[in-house]
């Protein structure tokens, strides 16, 4: 039997992979983003509730009434971008199924999208089975600084749209004002859509500030603004996302969501919107007080292991330099780390085309702190 053509070359995701190969050593999982915090209360009472109280047949395509007026709220509340619950919100099977259904309604085959470098492989994965061609803008550690030259020069006359993950995974990067301003006027003027991916928008370090493309000058009527639940809730495995974008662009995303998943599970979506109606902003204050703890903590731990981190401004991944480890490839550090002292890793290589990537791998630090002190320990062992 022949596979696809569109599938052709793709391999399993390394994120994946290394959840498998430490499940095999029985090691800590810092690989995989899994994010094994607790779920708030509310979220799982009302998921109770919801499942006793049997909602469970199908939702408008769009996702059940509470939770789009919910994620409207917040969209206006947190992201600065009023949003009509009715014609703007689509709820999807998490982000991912959010930039699948926005890669199927809104790319044609041999499209281009601009990538930042590095990526994170299933936003390149799903171009590449949607037939879009992938072009790469690489950034630099540590600051990972956007130029506007960078952008003009992966240009061409098949570019549809760029794609920003703020803040970022694997990087980290936080994408401010300035830069976001820069990608703004550049969408404009060669009349580009820009989709973002921001599901880590509520785990950013220090004082900074999240800030949604969509709500720049010019950029709603163009802009998909993709997000979701899993890592803010720490219900990963629920596959709750969402996109959000104007009518004219919802809809085709819709209609692909419709298509491919009818609608996203039904009682996890009440139970969410419950949740959400009976938290408060302390919970998200709370969530980031928690995360600035891991990071340093784990940073911490990386510098004094002489793996040197490059500190993350946002999201629960920190890429780290294992050159001192003395191996060939980021896979063989990776598997070397796993072997020695239980810990899995992803290996750089994931997220890089260029050769930089051999010499880093990526830890997740959305761990329970036990569990965390206890990598920190085995990794000062190395
Ligand atoms: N987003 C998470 C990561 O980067 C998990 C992705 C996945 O398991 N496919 O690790």
């Amino acid at each position: 039997m022949k596979k696809a053509h569109r599938i052709e070359g793709l391999v399993q995701s390394d994120i994946r992979r290394m959840t498998r190969e430490c499940m095999r050593v029985g090691g800590i999982n810092l690989g995989q983003g899994i994010c094994d915090l607790p779920t708030p209360p509310e979220v799982l009472e009302g998921t109770q509730e919801a499942v006793r109280e049997d909602l469970s047949i199908y939702s408008k395509f769009e996702g059940v009434d509470p939770l789009r007026a919910q994620l409207a709220r917040k969209m206006e509340a947190h992201n600065g971008r009023p949003t009509d619950p009715d014609t703007e919100v689509v709820v999807t099977i998490g982000a991912t199924g959010a930039f699948a259904a926005t890669c199927q309604a809104l790319l044609n085959p041999g499209d281009e999208v601009i990538l930042f470098e590095p990526f994170y492989g299933y936003h390149l994965n799903t171009l590449l089975v949607a037939g879009v061609k992938p072009v790469f803008v690489t950034l630099e550690p540590p600051n990972w600084t956007i130029a506007l030259e960078a952008l003009e020069a992966a240009l061409t006359d098949k570019t549809r749209a760029i794609l920003v993950n703020t803040p970022s995974n694997p990087s980290g990067k936080v994408f401010g004002e300035a830069e976001l301003s820069l990608i703004a006027g550049f969408c404009q003027k060669h009349d580009l859509l820009a989709i973002t991916d921001e599901i880590y928008e509520y785990i950013l370090y220090d004082d900074l500030k999240h800030i949604s493309l969509a709500t720049l000058p010019g950029m709603r009527e163009r802009t998909i603004t993709i997000s979701g639940l899993s890592k803010t809730f720490s219900i990963t495995g629920w596959r709750l996302g969402y996109a959000v974008a104007v009518p004219e662009l919802a809809g085709p995303i819709g209609l692909v969501n419709d298509l491919f998943y009818v609608c996203a599970p039904t009682p996890l979506q009440h139970g969410v919107a419950r949740g959400m109606a009976r938290m408060d902003d302390g919970y998200y204050t709370s969530l980031r007080g928690i995360y600035q703890a891991k990071r340093e903590l784990f940073c911490g731990a990386l510098e004094e292991a002489g793996l040197t981190p490059v500190w993350p401004d946002g999201a629960y991944y920190v890429l780290a330099d294992v050159s001192r480890l003395g191996q060939n490839t980021a896979h063989d550090a990776s598997m070397h780390i796993l072997e020695s002292v239980g810990v899995a890793s992803v290996p750089g290589s994931a997220f890089f085309r260029s050769d930089v990537g051999q010499k880093m791998v990526r830890f997740c630090f959305a761990k329970e702190l036990s569990v965390l002190e206890e990598a920190c320990e085995r990794l000062k062992r190395l």
